[in-house]
C-alpha cells in the first residue's frame, strides 16, 4: 500500500489529527534513534493518491463528528520525498478545498531550505529538521532541539510546544 492513516492525540501541533503515513525515506544516513524504521524502505508498488484520498475523506468525516477543526499530519518515512511529494501536494489541496479552516502538517527531516516550494501552497506547518536522539526534549514538539516548527502561511518560526499541556 505505501501509506497507512491513523488517529494521534498529539501530533496535530499538541491537538487531536488524523496521520497519513507516506512511506519511503530519502534521508540519505537514517536518523539517529529513526522511530520509523520498518518505513524506510521506498515501496515498489504504492496505492494511488485517488485510493488514498477515499480512505483518508472517509476518516475526516469521522474525525469531524469529534472535533471541530480538522487537523491532518502528514509523516513519513518521508511526504516531501519524490516518489511521495505528487500524493502530498494532491491530498493537501484536496482538504484545504474542502475543508477551508483545516490545519495541514508536515512533519520531515528536511529544513526549510530544503523544502520544494510545491508543498507551500497548502501546507500550514511544517515540523522541521532531523531528529537527533542525542538532542531529544521529552514532551515537547519539536522532539529534538535542532528541529523547528515552521508557519508556512505567516512565513515564521513558531514557538515549540509543551505536550504535557
Ligand atoms: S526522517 Fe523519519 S523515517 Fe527518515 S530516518 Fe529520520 S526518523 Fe527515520
Amino acid at each position: 500500500m505505501g501509506y497507512s492513516i491513523q488517529y494521534s492525540t498529539k501530533s496535530g501541533l499538541g491537538k487531536p489529527s488524523l496521520e497519513v503515513y507516506l512511506y519511503g525515506c530519502d534521508k540519505p544516513i537514517p536518523c539517529s534513534g529513526c522511530h520509523n524504521r520498518e518505513l524506510l524502505d521506498i515501496p515498489k508498488v504504492t496505492s494511488d493518491k485517488y485510493a488514498i484520498e477515499k480512505e483518508l475523506m472517509a476518516e475526516i468525516e469521522n474525525f469531524k463528528k469529534f472535533h471541530k477543526q480538522i487537523r491532518v499530519s502528514f509523516v513519513g518515512g518521508e511526504p516531501t520525498a519524490k516518489h511521495n511529494i505528487d500524493k502530498l501536494c494532491y491530498l493537501s489541496n484536496k482538504i484545504k478545498s474542502i475543508y477551508v479552516d483545516s490545519i495541514i502538517i508536515v512533519y520531515s527531516w528536511k529544513r526549510l531550505d530544503r523544502i520544494s516550494h510545491e508543498v507551500y501552497g497548502s501546507i500550514d506547518y511544517g515540523v522541521l529538521g532531523e531528529y537527533v536522539k542525542e538532542l531529544h526534549v521529552e514532551n515537547q514538539l519539536p522532539s529534538s532541539t535542532n528541529q523547528i516548527i515552521y508557519d508556512f502561511k505567516n512565513h515564521s518560526i513558531v514557538d515549540n510546544i509543551n505536550l504535557d499541556k
